[in-house]
């Protein structure tokens, strides 16, 4: 009988292959495998507040149901014209230089508007300064829009904090960006004024793009205050992103915006070339465009869960405490969002490897973390977990943390 030749595999994109995003990748495959055998796992590798119980408050659901009969024609590329007022207003009251629903693109979510804005600004070859660690898709995006990331580095002993020296010396003629994310994923580190006003230096000396991911703009513990950098930009050309996915825990509604600020003249070229990427998807979710509205003039829901005795203070306060307890971590309290990034150090980070540390977390112990090199850090002894679970989850998980750290240290 004739045997037929192998009919060749699909090809896909070549620079896939830089591109990792390990938050739901093989580790979050073997979970799901392991689940399936019956094994019941704490799973703190994605910051998905309503897995974790929490609700998106009543009145932005409220603001969905009314208007659902309204839902079913396309909006405008940028998004609901009530909605990107309601931005607008949001970015004006808070001192963003001419923010106009004119510049407000609405997304799905805070992710397409990253991917959406880079394809707009790069040609092959740009750089864009990024943080390192860095929330992952910022790289991603940055590769698969043909450009080149840059980091510059966020040390755990600087309190994870940008050094402003160190960014204006990667600046090259290539560069098109600077990318600042604050609070910052995963690190949790809160930038001052003073730092956010020597890089807005940087970008007007060098006529870059400044983009702010802001996502996690009022998650933030203790007495750090929040300094939002598009009024520090004052004329220079601003993208600021921000969204109901973390603030508003409503993740799944898939709404995010960003406001182009500084002056128009200098931005219009970017606001021509978003708008056309925004029309050929047409628009984003509709429901979801509803409720932001009422998400920003009602009245704020996150403050009750990070002030102490709330949800989320109580499980950093665990964090803290936890690792403060443990002779093999060392960590930099996160000033704000929802998310833990300790360091192993001490004997059992002799040879440490974060990826076989997070499968033996999740083999030996039914704990799904990620591993710290995910965020795009040399170093491989870092780990981040999500603040989103009951303290006493995370309590638990942090023993069992110890445990195989133990045993690591015994080696
Ligand atoms: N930016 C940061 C820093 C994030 O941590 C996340 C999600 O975790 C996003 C953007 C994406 O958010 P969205 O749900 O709005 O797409």
């Amino acid at each position: 009988m004739p045997t037929s030749s192998p009919k060749p595999a699909l090809k896909t994109r070549e620079r896939l292959s830089e591109v990792r995003y390990e938050i739901r990748g093989e580790l979050a495959r073997r979970a799901r495998e392991l689940e399936g055998q019956g094994r019941t796992l704490i799973k703190l590798n994605i910051g998905n507040p309503g897995a974790f119980g929490f609700r998106a408050p009543e009145h932005l659901q409220r603001a969905i149901a009314d208007h659902i009969a309204d839902t079913d024609p396309y909006t405008h590329q940028q998004g609901l014209p009530a909605a990107r007022e309601a931005i607008a207003a949001f970015h004006r009251q808070r001192g963003t230089p001419n923010a106009s629903p004119e510049r407000v693109f609405v997304g799905n979510g805070v992710s397409e508007l990253i991917d959406l804005s880079l394809r707009a600004l790069l040609n092959p070859g740009d750089e864009v300064l990024l943080p390192s660690p860095d929330y992952p898709l910022w790289s991603a995006a940055t590769i698969l829009n043909d450009g080149r990331p840059v980091y510059y580095r966020c040390k755990a002993e600087n309190g994870f904090l940008p050094d402003p020296d160190e960014i204006a010396q990667l600046v090259s003629s290539r560069t098109r960006a600077i990318v600042l994310i604050n609070p910052n994923n995963p690190t949790g580190a809160n930038y001052s004024r003073e730092i956010l006003e020597r890089i807005v230096a940087i970008a007007a000396k060098h006529h870059l793009l400044l983009m702010a991911d802001e996502i996690y703009d009022h998650i933030l513990y203790d007495d750090n205050t929040f300094q939002p950098l598009a009024p520090l930009a004052g004329d220079l050309p601003c993208l600021s992103f921000g969204g109901l996915s973390k603030v508003h825990r409503a993740c799944g509604w898939r709404v995010g915006w960003a406001v182009l600020s500084g002056d128009p003249l200098r931005s219009g070229d970017l606001h021509h070339a978003m708008d056309l990427l925004g029309a050929l998807r047409l628009c984003a979710n509709v429901p979801g465009q509803f409720a932001i509205e009422a998400a920003l003039h009602g009245t704020d829901t996150i403050s009750g869960l990070t002030a102490p005795g709330g949800r989320l203070y109580e499980t950093r306060r665990a964090l803290i405490e936890c690792c403060d307890a443990s002779e093999h971590l060392s960590l930099v309290a996160p000033a704000g969002a929802l998310y833990g990034f300790p360091a192993v150090v001490g004997d059992a980070a002799k040879g440490f490897d974060d990826h076989g540390f997070a499968l033996e977390m999740l083999e030996s112990e039914d704990v799904l973390i990620v591993p710290g090199s995910s965020f795009n850090v040399p170093e491989r002894n870092h780990f981040r977990v999500t603040l989103l679970p009951e303290a006493p989850v995370l309590r638990e998980v942090f023993a069992r943390i110890d445990r195989v750290l133990d045993r690591r240290a015994e080696r």
